[in-house]
């Protein structure tokens, strides 16, 4: 990979004042440090995105790193990193995401959306171990997708991800007890019954295993709206969470009034709405969202268009409502990388999303201009805590024989949460 991609190199090169990228900044100087300075306790989730946000208590907390892991230079990691994938062969496959670091990613075997690794991880039941180079709900989703001989491994424990911990199971039961208290159970005479949960793909084990055992589905970014095509045909509204921006942004361009759209505040009485609200609603939002994708704002988008005149602006559906009203496309990251890598002219785009994912893109493609709209360089803080002396870790204590860092998500929450993604992958992506 080219290295100009990483983001990594160039945080470095900005907090030691050695880049001459005119008012360009990362948001924490504490980004050019290594994720093990962050890792023994979770007072917050690290340099990023996120740093704002509280963590909840209990989350996973990864702890000691050998040291020789955290003194080795890349290019040292990269090739241990190497022999040890090497020495494994087919035994084991490595899943990386689109949001991950370039000295990660350079080792995948899939690159992708959290959708397209959760099929990777389905369709390759020979390998014995799955190291899945994104954050903690995706590993659960390929443990419960794997077979039950495969051990899926985190590289980083205190890899979460900040929306995923906006809806914790008790809440959200919480508003369900509410809400099937106040709408009944019993179907329309279309045979709809009232509600249906749906979870956003970034969200814990558990939540996907209440909307299996609740009548209820999984989505993602790339299939939101047939997802929500299928909620409707069965419901007669929705529970959309963690992520109220893309449960709005996908229902209004299916339709849905924004009245019809209440947003539900965990701890207050009916989530802080009325009666009537909730039941002239159609798609009650969670208040959760995405601490990156909340950083894009319509002023960088005005400020793009005066730069660039003739700029494409595509912006991710986890963004605030007024971002994709103002933006001239918006869809999934796949979505994203197909729009670049299809465009058959040199093109100035202005992306809203995760820098890796722009920054990579804008190196695999040099005929076109293309740069993140956010001028900050605030990656996700919690895929950025996947180093690669993670990777070199886990990958030879594999080699070792030993597995580490293993996510196990017990059998009675995967079944349900199996029959949650299972109809998502039924429902098929748009
Ligand atoms: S980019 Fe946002 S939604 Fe994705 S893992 Fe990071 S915090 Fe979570």
């Amino acid at each position: 990979m080219n290295p100009t991609a990483s983001v990594n190199d160039r945080i470095q090169l900005i907090v030691n004042g050695a880049t001459a990228e005119a008012g360009v900044a990362a948001c924490s100087p504490d980004l050019a440090k290594g994720p093990w300075e962050f890792d023994a306790q979770p007072p917050g989730y690290g340099p990023g995105s996120s740093m704002g946000d509280v963590i909840p208590t209990g989350s996973p907390v990864q702890g000691g790193l050998p040291t020789e892991y955290k003194t080795a230079t890349n290019d040292e990691l990269h090739e241990r990193i190497r022999v040890a994938k090497e020495t494994l062969g087919e035994r084991v496959v490595i899943l990386g995401h689109f949001y991950q670091r370039e000295e990660v990613v350079r080792h995948a075997d899939y690159l992708g959306d959290s959708y397209q690794l959760a099929v990777q991880a389905k369709n390759r039941p020979e390998a014995e171990a799955i190291i899945f180079c994104g954050v903690h709900f995706m590993a659960e989703t390929a443990d419960i997708l794997s077979s039950a001989n495969q051990a899926v491994i985190l590289p980083n424990l205190a890899a979460g991800c900040s929306m995923a911990d906006m809806a914790d199971i008790d809440s959200v039961t919480q508003c369900w007890e509410e809400l099937t208290a106040l709408y009944g159970t019993e179907p329309d005479a279309d045979g709809r019954v009232p509600i249906i949960p749906v979870t956003y793909m970034n969200s814990s084990a558990a939540l996907k295993g209440f909307c299996g055992e609740n009548g209820g589905i999984v989505c993602t970014s790339s299939n939101a709206e047939t997802v929500l095509k299928w909620a409707f045909e069965r419901g007669q509204r929705v529970l959309f969470f963690p992520d109220q921006h893309l449960g709005r942004n996908t229902a209004k361009a299916m339709g849905v009034p924004l009245e019809a759209m209440p947003l539900w505040h965990g701890r207050k009485p009916l989530g802080g709405n009325t009666a009537v609200e909730l039941a002239e609603a159609r798609v009650i939002l969670w208040n959760g969202f995405c601490s990156v994708h909340k950083r894009f704002n319509v002023g960088q988008i005005e400020q793009a268009r005066r730069d660039h005149p003739g700029v494409r602006v595509i912006v991710h559906p986890e963004c605030p409502m007024p971002v994709v009203d103002a933006a001239d496309e918006y869809g999934s990251t796949e979505y994203i990388r197909k729009a670049v890598a299809e465009a058959t002219e040199p093109t100035t785009f202005a992306i809203g999303t995760e820098i890796n994912m722009v920054q990579r893109l804008a190196a695999q493609y040099p005929q076109h201009t293309i740069f993140c709209l956010d001028p900050v360089v605030c990656p996700c803080s919690t895929m950025y805590r996947i180093h690669p002396g993670y990777l070199a870790w886990v990958l030879e204590r594999l080699v070792a024989g030993e597995v580490v860092n293993q996510i196990v998500v017990p059998e009675d929450v995967a079944l349900p949460a199996r029959v949650a993604l299972e109809r998502m992958l039924a429902a098929k992506p748009v």
